[in-house]
């Protein structure tokens, strides 16, 4: 700006002593200076606007510089709030990575300092909450097949003593010898042979529960089976007092048994 107040200074001097701007009268005086310089008055007045104009525009200009650098003085302090949130981000994410960790210790730790026996206690109590709610499931199925396919009778005679300190894990169905046999459930059936059970059916479904029927007479369908076919028939072989099927449930797999009888209870009446 300082050039141009220079510019405007030199043009106005330029102007005013120009000797060409200076007229001479034909009689060789000359005319007060007002007068001398009166043609020369329009041009000096345009170029004084000219030159606000300028100052206007460098005035605008400087604004809009000014406005330009606070704009990017606030996307700069933005991007930075930007890095601080997603360093921050990152830090709360891995101090919960720790703190899982940690969790996790801690988990383990308790774990391997429960003796033996509790150990034992909280599986077979996560089991039972496994069991429970595998029970519910299948009590509440319609799909679920009373076993029996006959005249029966049977209560509940689960944890009830067994020779050779057992305790009974499954539910005595009473029924006439040769009653036929039904899979419970579509799974995968086998068959085996010993001396307490007699004759026994095993059926596996696909979503890994266990079914075991027992003191069969006779065998019936085996491998892949829907739910309803005929697996077996009522007997008393192996250590059975009267024809019976001795039934049990193990939902998750074999070793897992839990009281059928509520099962039996709701779907064979
Ligand atoms: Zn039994």
């Amino acid at each position: 700006m300082p050039r141009l107040i220079v510019a405007f200074a030199a043009l106005l001097f330029a102007l005013t002593t120009s000797p060409a701007a200076a007229s001479a009268l034909p009689d060789g005086g000359e005319l007060p200076a007002d007068e001398r310089f009166a043609d020369l008055r329009p041009i000096v007045e345009a170029a004084g606007a000219a030159g606000l104009r300028s100052f206007d525009g460098i005035a605008v200009v400087e604004e809009r510089i000014t406005r330009t650098s606070e704009v990017l003085d606030a996307y700069r302090l933005r991007l930075d709030v930007a890095a601080r949130t997603v360093i921050d981000a990152n830090q709360i994410i891995a101090e919960q990575v720790v703190g899982v960790d940690e969790l996790r210790n801690e988990y383990a730790a308790v774990i391997d300092g429960l003796g033996e026996r509790d150990r034992k206690r909280l599986e077979s109590e996560a089991d039972a909450r496994s069991g429970t709610s595998a029970m519910i499931r299948k009590v509440a199925s319609s799909d679920w097949v009373c076993p029996v396919d006959g005249e029966m009778e049977f209560r509940d005679s689960w944890g009830e003593p067994r020779s050779g300190g057992r305790k009974h894990d499954g539910v005595d169905i009473v029924a006439r010898s040769r009653t036929p046999l039904l899979a419970p459930e579509a799974g995968t059936v086998t068959f085996r042979w010993d001396v307490i059970g007699g004759r026994s059916f095993e059926l596996v479904t696909p979503d890994g529960d266990y079914y075991f029927g027992t003191h069969l007479r006779s065998y019936g369908t085996k491998g892949e089976v829907e739910a309803g076919e005929v697996i077996g028939y009522v007997g008393r072989t192996g250590n059975a007092v009267g024809s019976h099927l001795h039934f049990e449930y193990h939902p998750g797999g074999r070793g897992n048994s839990v009281n059928p009888f509520f099962l039996v209870d709701t779907h064979c009446r």
